[in-house]
């Protein structure tokens, strides 16, 4: 007896001819994120596009969570194009030494990626493997356009900070983030290796299987 997958029941929805595209804005203004979450969403016939003009969110929450649903919230408030559906991801890298920093600031723990990096090798620099354990975590809401929520999942990816940089790919920490039983970094995997283990790939299969399941047209 062959075993279906959740991947395999979303793919045959398709197939069938049953449903058709379904476009959502992705509130974000980072193309490369737009990319990475539509090579795995396009296939089951999920599309995210950028906001439009005028997507300046206040990430002030206190959760991950919280920042999901204001960035949703914001792409709904200056959607011209007549688009129904926003998703929101807010994530970030929780580190056990330093007590789930960087956290929710880990988009503004220093000015640039390079720095950031930086920081985090410093702030680890006598810590032992055993010590250096952290996770990726990801928030993902989907709204309408009057802000309810219609769906929110979460993810997580294990892992422990590196004592130096490797790999090219990915972007953010992935350089120094080993991932959990792939004794690799996040940026030595391929998009699709990402994909299959990350915390946001974790929260958007979720995501999707939801979206697959509902009556979003
Ligand atoms: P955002 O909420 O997805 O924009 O993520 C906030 C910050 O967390 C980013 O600017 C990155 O520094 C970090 N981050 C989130 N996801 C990843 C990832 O998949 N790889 C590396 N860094 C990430």
């Amino acid at each position: 007896m062959r075993l279906k997958t959740p991947y395999t029941n979303l793919q045959k929805g398709r197939e069938d001819g049953a449903d058709s595209m379904i476009e959502i804005v992705l509130a974000t203004s980072n193309p490369h994120k737009v990319d990475e979450i539509n090579s795995v969403s396009m296939p089951l016939g999920v599309k995210f596009t950028l906001p439009d003009k005028g997507f300046n969110p206040i990430e002030d929450g206190t959760t991950f969570e919280e920042n999901a649903y204001a960035k949703a919230l914001a792409a709904a408030q200056c959607e011209k194009s007549g688009r129904k559906y926003f998703m929101a991801d807010d994530s970030g890298l929780c580190v056990d030494f330093l007590n789930g920093a960087p956290g929710l600031k880990s988009a503004r723990y220093a000015p640039s990626t390079e720095k950031r990096i930086e920081k985090l090798l410093n702030a680890l620099k006598d810590v032992k493997d055993a010590h250096r354990g952290a996770k990726f975590v990801c928030s993902l809401v989907l709204a309408d356009k009057m802000g309810k929520i219609l769906n929110k999942t979460f993810g997580i990816c294990k892992g422990t900070i590196a004592h130096k940089e490797c790999g090219q790919g990915g972007f953010g920490y992935d350089p120094i983030f080993i991932v959990e039983n792939k004794n690799m970094t996040m940026a030595q995997l391929s998009e699709d290796e990402k994909n299959l283990v990350s915390h946001r790939g974790r929260a958007l299969m979720d995501m999707l299987m939801w979206i697959k399941c509902s009556d979003l047209k």
